[in-house]
Order: structure tokens, then sequence, then C-alpha cells
């Protein structure tokens, strides 16, 4: 990955986000196994030519302070930090993370993520509780005692008026989020890793656009919504999630017509680092980055 440094930001922030983007050929880490298929080969496949600046990693940043202030105050018994786990296995491949901090005495594991309030109040946690397992599993397969993952979330828009006036408000920025582990969970997890790294082995030939499309879910596209109009009204009446209830709405409340508004892949358009390497993208954005730069 070329990192640019548009703002000019001291070296350090270039250095941070430059180390953020080593890739070895068949390791793959904790944080990628959770990505889409396409995104990560994408990702590995074009490595040396993708960009991104430096002052858009600014919460890698962050989050890289928070855990140098943490490993400098650990006690240093039975415990480590930012320590780089890997296994390899059975076919050569290897899985590795970073834990950010590891108790070994009470077999805890502990990381911190910035965050946003939504995560908390969503209650959305499927992705951390994977993170958190792989984890789990690298300290097993290394002979580590593990029995819990605990999660801090750092809140980065934590509003202290919501806070007093909202019931369901997170009342403090940093949020604790654990989650159990046992036997049965990490044989679960050890199938889902060994499974992923399968599927990555099968796709490593395939041309960019046969690579199977990353689902929704993936790119973050919430679906189609249909909006109750009403004529000489700039904004919607009500906006719904499917054509007939819609329909029901209008003729309740006397809208005029209903309007399709497509879903949109914020992921595409807006996070995912290889967008421009993948023909899903150039299909569907790419054509209207390009007249947006034309128009500028
Ligand atoms: S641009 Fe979208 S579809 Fe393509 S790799 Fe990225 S997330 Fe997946």
């Amino acid at each position: 990955m070329n990192i640019t440094n548009k703002q000019n930001l001291p070296a350090p922030f270039v250095r941070m986000a430059e180390s953020d983007y080593q890739y070895t050929p068949k390791r793959y880490s904790a944080t990628e196994l959770l990505k889409p298929v396409r995104e990560i080969l994408l990702k590995h496949r074009y490595n040396d030519v993708l960009e991104q600046d430096c002052a858009d990693m600014i919460w890698l940043l962050f989050g890289q302070a928070v855990h140098h202030i943490l490993e400098q105050n650990g006690t240093g018994q039975c415990e480590f930090a930012e320590e780089k786990l890997t296994y390899e296995l059975e076919n050569g491949y290897t899985v590795s993370g970073i834990i950010d901090f590891y108790d070994m005495q009470n077999g805890e594991v502990v990381d911190y993520k910035t965050a946003s309030i939504w995560k908390i109040i969503k209650g959305e946690f499927d992705d951390w509780d994977k993170q958190g397992m792989i984890y789990a599993w690298l300290l097993w397969k290394n002979g580590l005692p593990v029995k819990s993952v605990k999660f801090y979330a750092i809140l980065k828009d934590h509003s202290k008026r919501d806070a007093k006036i909202k019931a369901d408000y997170p009342k403090l920025p940093v949020v604790p989020v654990e989650f159990v582990v046992n036997e049965e969970r990490l044989l679960e997890i050890d199938k889902f890793i060994r499974g992923k790294i399968d599927e990555l082995i099968r796709y490593e030939d395939t041309p960019d656009d046969e690579l199977p499309l990353c689902s929704a879910a993936d790119r973050w596209n919430d679906g189609d919504k249909y909006a109750v109009m009403k004529k000489g009204r700039k904004t919607a009446l009500r906006v719904l999630d499917s054509p007939e209830e819609a329909e029901n709405y209008k003729n309740a409340s006397g809208g005029d017509y209903v309007e399709k508004r497509p879903g949109v892949d914020r992921k595409c358009s807006e996070y995912c680092l290889c967008c421009e390497k993948c023909e899903y993208w150039q299909k569907i954005y790419g054509a209207k980055t390009a007249t947006d730069e034309q128009g500028e």
C-alpha cells in the first residue's frame, strides 16, 4: 500500500500508516479473515499500487497511541501487550494476530477499540466476537489458556448531553463488551478459520472479475427503500423497507406516489481500499466518480 501524505503531517503518521500494510504470502491476519474473499484477495494482489492517505487513518493512530500507553503501564507479570502471535496450519498457511493485552493468570484477552455510539446502541458485536475468538484460538494453539475476551469500546462520538437524557444511551464514553471462551467455541472458530483459508486458496488464481461478489451485508448495503411522497413536497412522508408497506402507508396517509430509492453500498463507495480494482465498484460507482471529477 502506498501511503500518501496530502496534508504534510509529521513523519510518524506516515511510518505508522506504512507499518499497517505489510502483506506476506500465505499469511492472513485475524482482522483480515473477517473480511470478504474478494476484498482480501484484491488487497493482497494490488498492495503495491493501492493508495491511502495517512490522514484517513487517524483513528488507527489513536488506537496505536492507546495501546502504547497501556503497554507502558502493565505490571509486567504473567501478561503481555501488543504481542504478535502466529500459528501455521498443516497446509503451510499462517494465521496471525496482534493481541492488545493478555493476562495469563486470569486467562483474559483485552482489546481496545474506537467505535461509534451506534455500535453500542444497536449491540452489533458479531465481528468483535469473531475477532476475539481468533485471538483466543491463537493463544490456545500456542499453549496459553484463555477464559474470556474483553473489548473496551472507546466511543469517539459520545455525547454527555445524550447520556443524561436518553435511557438507552451509554452513560460513559468507554464501554466494556465481554465474550466467554470455552472449548466448544474454540472448536467452532477453528472450523471457521480453516474454512475461510480453504476458500481463499480456492480463489487464489481466479481472475479479479470472477471473484465471489461481497454480500450486501459486507458491502454495508441496507437494501432498497421505498419513499412515500406527496406532490409539492421535497421530503418523504415516510421511508419504508418494502413496496407493499409503502403502498399501504400511502393509501392510509394520503401520499401521492411511491419512489424507489436504490440501496447504497456504503463500504464500496466510501471505505473499501481496493475498490478501484473491483469490477463491481467500477461498474456501479467508477463511472459516477469519473463524471463527478469531470464536473469539478
Ligand atoms: S468495492 Fe465493494 S464489492 Fe468490491 S471488494 Fe470492495 S467491498 Fe467488495
